[in-house]
């Protein structure tokens, strides 16, 4: 059974963990439950790499902070993504942010995006984090001739305007590397991906030992406001915390907390992995080294090679979640790769799973805290509640800056530059909230005809 955020009131721990392939090369840690009642200063609601991180900034900060997730480990986002670690999050380039709202906040916004790849690669470093980081190249590709001229025109403002280095290619250099089908055009870029369930794990490792105080399978079922903070409720225990993270993204239930109802869109994304490459299938496709590929298709196809040798497809999923692992998703996949990759038809399916995307209304990701009650600090509130999400499947690297800005937000830290249009305004609200998936249906019938 696929859990549906627009449908379910909640994440049971009775759902079964993700049938990835990061899931079958690596097992998480067991993590226990909450059993009691706890009181805390900082509660963290989900666990993946938002939560995770505002844990583990704010035990660094040496506050009391307790986390709470209903699943496993890696239940959400953080198991089923495809670890391309990408400068950049929701739905908007730089030149787009450029353009909406002029060259000092894209620069800021530059430097949060920026700031988040190096947030990932500097705590995989301190704490000797094992996740599989793989360098190498990433091509963007165009699916037509248009887009290859928009494509080129986008990375010579990037390098102009942002100092940001790309190749441009032509169809014909992309013929001489790859026999990729409907490529006609394309920029490289410094890549790199990593294993993004092990990476869940190793934050949750350093997490414990900083002092973060950790408890899966159980579900905040309940948020209620008191006199001296919030009381959380989860099946067998309860938690009373001053101040309160959301950090549920795409996974957040039906009607959860008024702060994030309505406020994003969970859409589904699949992925499937290949059966390892064999020395001919490399040798004609190409593709004979860890790579990363994303498209410029509005409905994006995304892919890599694995360091095993597999090719990791990613693309659209169902409208539904009851129609996640339908054939017909897995087949209509299973096509588009083959349609760039002739030489490749055949080869197994090892591995297929789904997982939600946190799309927000105006494309761009919220880090927000709503304040409850003032005290008598005039810069603190006794009482707050904050959330961050929305990245539009882009997070490996920013979801865990999101949520050490989010903590530094709710310790009142003044460091976090809060004219960026991310801190400045809470999420817009889905007007038509039941009219989505009606035009989410819509854009994809349109997107299979414009977008062959
Ligand atoms: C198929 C797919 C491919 C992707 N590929 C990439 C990629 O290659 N690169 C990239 O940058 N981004 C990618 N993304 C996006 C990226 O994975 C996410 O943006 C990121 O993982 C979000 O992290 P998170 O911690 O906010 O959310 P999640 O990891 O989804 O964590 C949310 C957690 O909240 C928990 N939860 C929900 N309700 C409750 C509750 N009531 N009580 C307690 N806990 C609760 C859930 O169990 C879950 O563990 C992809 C996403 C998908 C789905």
């Amino acid at each position: 059974m696929t859990y549906d955020p627009l449908i379910s009131r909640g994440v049971s721990s009775m759902l079964p963990a993700p049938k990835s392939y990061w899931h079958a090369t690596h097992k998480v840690p067991t993590l226990p439950p909450l059993n009691k009642k706890v009181n805390t200063e900082y509660l963290v609601i989900g666990g993946g790499y938002t939560g995770l991180s505002a844990a583990i900034t704010l035990a660094q900060a040496k506050q009391d902070v307790t986390l709470l997730d209903a699943n496993s480990l890696g239940f959400g986002c953080a198991g089923r993504n495809g670890g391309f670690i990408l400068s950049g999050s929701g739905r908007l380039s730089l030149s787009a942010i450029e353009d909406k709202w002029g060259h000092t906040i894209a620069t800021g916004m530059q430097a949060e995006f920026d700031g988040a790849v190096d947030l990932l690669k500097k705590r995989i470093t301190d704490f000797d984090m094992q996740v599989d980081l793989v360098e190498g190249p990433y091509l963007k590709l165009a699916h037509n001739v248009k887009q290859a001229e928009q494509l080129y025109a986008t990375a010579n403002r990037l390098a102009s305007n942002f100092n940001v280095p790309s190749t441009p290619l032509s169809s014909k250099d992309l013929a001489t590397r790859f026999d990729i089908n409907g490529a006609y055009g394309g920029v490289e870029l410094e890549g790199a991906c990593l294993h993004p369930l092990k990476l869940a794990s190793e934050y949750a490792r350093v997490a414990k030992e900083l002092g973060a105080t950790l408890f899966y399978d159980s579900p905040a079922i309940r948020i209620e406001k008191q006199k001296t903070g919030f009381l959380v409720t989860t099946p067998s225990g309860s938690v009373l915390a001053k101040h309160i993270l959301i950090a549920t993204n795409a996974y957040t239930p039906k009607r959860f907390h008024d702060s994030v109802d309505n406020k994003q869109f969970p859409v589904q994304s699949s992925i499937f992995v290949t059966a390892p490459l064999n020395k001919e299938q490399r040798a004609s496709t190409g593709l004979t080294t860890p790579m990363s590929f994303m498209d410029t298709r509005m409905m994006k196809y995304y892919y890599r090679v694995l360091p095993d040798g597999r090719l990791l497809f990613g693309g659209r999923g169902a409208v539904k979640g009851k129609d996640a692992d339908n054939t017909s998703e897995k087949k209509r996949l299973y096509r588009a790769m083959v349609k760039s990759f002739p030489s490749l038809i055949g080869i197994a399916m090892d591995y297929f799973w789904s997982g939600w995307v946190s799309v927000s209304l105006d494309s761009m990701p919220r880090i927000f805290v709503n304040s409850e009650a003032s005290s008598n600090n005039a810069n603190r509130s006794a009482y707050s509640i904050g959330y961050a999400m929305g990245y539009c499947g882009s997070g490996v690297s920013f979801a865990a800056f999101a949520g050490q800005r989010l903590a530094q937000r709710m310790m009142g830290a003044s460091d976090v530059d809060l004219s960026l249009p991310i801190y400045q305004s809470p999420l817009k609200t889905y007007p038509f909230p039941k009219a989505r998936r009606l035009a989410l249906h819509g854009l994809y019938q349109w997107a299979k005809i414009a977008e062959r």
